[in-house]
């Protein structure tokens, strides 16, 4: 700053009319420009309180806020609601004594999560530690509002699968109690396929669509309320004037609209692990290729709402948890063959996003049936080699909370499938590069797998086929392979993994008993890179879930709650339902601004 200017940024952010617009654009400008840049905002729609996106965190916290008496808008960048929730199975890790842990006899506490979760003996048999970084404050907020959201969702229309609590489908839950609560999937058409599930299955099946009759549950729940849904308005900016946010910015069909928020504004964004610059200051390895995000292409993750609160000063936190190996924070693949290969998630024809999408993928059952290799053509791992795993009830047994002996007992496992595969090939670049899995004709007939479209995404080139293994490695261009896979490579590596099956020992890399040859035509090379799921790190939030700037002081009048939210370590939907629920009620009770 020179000495001439008379206004410091700080200034501005405190004092000055000055849009987030003008100061996303212009944190590199002069403070001099900036102040030019000010002017009075004219605002589209007024309201008390606005919602950003319509996933987990953000219905709860447009639903309370509104039923505590506040006028809510709430806007979605897509043209549907649900976010990543509800896409999700529906496992829903609340406890603390919950009406249906009670049923069951299940003893739990406030007290006993918060213990849990903050227990920094709690390692994986990777040596990763589950809560050791999480953030006292807002843990403690957690276990004390956790009864009451779920009793506040049951009460909002959210059905439950009457079955006791179990352990299925969650991570970073807590080791001393089973907290797994399963919502029914109910009988509207799922998000993946466009058709509802058999109505056998709609109150009684866990680990599958739970998330389906959670999100629309609550989006009757927000409609009867009286909130206004706005879809196709994407946040582009936040407006702070005197030191207080006061509204938004959105983009919607091309046009620019500013929301007035008389009393906050909520961030509920679903996270940042879509935007590659923004994970890459996490994890360097995370570049491009890591394009099948969890989630998508029904929502993103782009870190828009982390971006426009830091534009306007806010700070992260818990960076720490970003790149815990724990959980499913990025997981390996289990469709092959398309570009969204997530586990439990499989975009069928029906779906409204299936032309984004466009393959449903292989979903494999053995890896037996497959090796991976890199972009060279070489083996890197034991294709049955795990994932990282996240801590659930009695994973740790015996367990003695805060004790060492629970570190010093995990038997050390690396299950590193996932960071050999982003190892890269040794060419000064980061990032694995694209992984395919290689398979012959017989594996298809094992697998059961029809390998043409719309199961396999040919035209985008995350599947190729020939009657060679030398033509299927000539075959493999796509924008992620950065170097051509030599021929002679592939065909060395299918012959020395042959060979394994032939002495039944994998002397590379271990692999249990190699069951199948890989010789058979066609052979086929179908996309397998790993998949970004959670985001564990992101704004600085209190109690109260108002975002915290660089200085340790709340932004008056911005809320934060799920995936955008640092300092809590825990796969899904419970932090973003309880952060919600938390924010909508305090926002609801801030004064109103001018
Ligand atoms: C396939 C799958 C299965 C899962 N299963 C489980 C499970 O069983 N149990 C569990 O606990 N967790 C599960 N999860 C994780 C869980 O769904 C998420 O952690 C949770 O939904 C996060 O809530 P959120 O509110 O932060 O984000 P989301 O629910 O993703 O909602 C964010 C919303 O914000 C919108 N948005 C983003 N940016 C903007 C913007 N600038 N303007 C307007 N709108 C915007 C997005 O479009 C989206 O609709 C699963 C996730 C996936 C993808």
């Amino acid at each position: 700053m020179t000495s001439k200017s008379k206004i410091s940024r700080r200034d501005l952010l405190r004092g000055a009319t000055v849009t987030g617009a003008a100061l996303a654009t212009g944190l590199a400008a002069s403070d001099e420009a900036l102040a030019k840049s000010a002017r009075p905002i004219k605002w589209d729609h007024e309201v008390d309180v606005v919602v950003v996106g319509a996933g987990a965190s953000g219905f709860p916290a447009a639903i309370v806020a509104r039923e505590t008496g506040a006028s809510v808008i709430l806007v979605e960048a897509e043209n549907h609601i649900g976010g990543h929730a509800i896409l999700s199975a529906g496992n829903v890790p609340l406890g603390g004594g919950t009406s249906l842990q009670k049923k069951y006899g299940i003893e739990d506490s406030a007290d006993l999560i918060f213990q849990d979760l903050t227990d920094w003996s709690v390692t994986e048999a990777n040596g990763a530690t589950d809560y050791r970084y999480n953030d006292r404050e807002i843990i403690r907020a957690f276990a004390d509002n956790s009864v009451a959201t779920f009793e506040w969702l049951t009460a909002h229309g959210v059905v439950w699968v009457d079955k006791m609590p179990d352990t299925l489908g969650g991570g970073g839950v807590g080791n001393s109690a089973p907290r797994e609560h399963h919502a029914a999937i109910r009988h509207w058409p799922l998000a993946q396929s466009g058709k509802p599930v058999d109505a056998a299955l709609q109150t009684t099946a866990i680990e599958a669509y739970g998330g389906n009759g959670l999100m629309r549950s609550l989006e009757a729940a927000a409609q009867k309320a009286g909130v206004q849904i706005l879809l196709e308005y994407k946040m582009k900016a936040i407006h702070r004037l005197n030191g207080r946010v006061v509204g938004i910015a959105v983009e919607t069909k091309g046009r620019t609209l500013n929301i007035h928020a008389r009393k906050a504004v909520f961030l509920g964004t679903g996270g940042s692990t879509g935007n590659v610059n923004f994970r890459r200051m996490f994890d360097p390895r995370l570049t491009e290729e890591y394009c099948g995000l969890a989630g998508m292409p029904w929502s993103d993750q782009d870190a828009s709402g982390e971006l426009a609160a830091m534009a306007v000063g806010a700070s992260l936190w818990g960076l720490a948890n970003e790149v815990g190996e724990f959980g499913w924070t990025i997981t390996k693949p289990e469709q092959l063959g398309c570009q969204y290969g997530y586990r439990t998630l499989q975009w069928l024809p029906g779906s409204e996003v299936f032309d984004r999408a466009r393959a449903a993928g292989l979903r494999i059952v053995n890896w037996q049936d497959a090796i991976t290799v890199n972009m060279l053509g070489q083996r890197f791992y034991d294709e049955t080699g795990s994932q990282f795993r996240g801590n659930g009830y009695k994973s740790i047994d015996p367990y003695t909370p805060g004790s060492y002996l629970n570190a010093k007992n995990a038997k050390y496992n690396p299950a590193n499938w996932l960071n050999a595969a982003m190892a890269g090939i040794g060419d000064g670049h980061n990032g694995g590069g694209a992984i395919w899995a290689i398979f012959d004709a017989e594996a298809v007939k094992r697998e059961r797998w029809i390998p043409t479209p719309p199961n396999v995404d040919i035209a985008n080139g995350f599947f190729f086929q020939a009657d060679s293994i030398g033509e299927l490695a000539k075959k493999i261009e796509m924008k992620y392979q950065r170097v051509p896979m030599l021929p002679e490579n592939l065909e060395a590596t299918v012959a020395r993994y042959n060979s394994f099956v032939d002495t039944g020992t994998d002397e590379d890399f271990g692999k249990p008993k190699p069951l199948y040859k890989i010789a058979t035509p066609p052979f086929y090379a179908a996309w397998a890179t790993p998949v970004m799921h959670d985001t564990r790190a992101g704004l600085r939030i209190n109690a109260r879930c108002q975002v915290v700037d660089m200085e340790g002081q709340v932004i008056p009048g911005l809320y934060c709650g799920g995936e955008s939210a640092g300092g809590f370590s825990q796969h899904g939907l419970a932090r973003a339902l309880c952060q919600g629920y938390i924010a909508g009620t305090w926002a609801a009770q801030e004064s109103a601004a001018g």
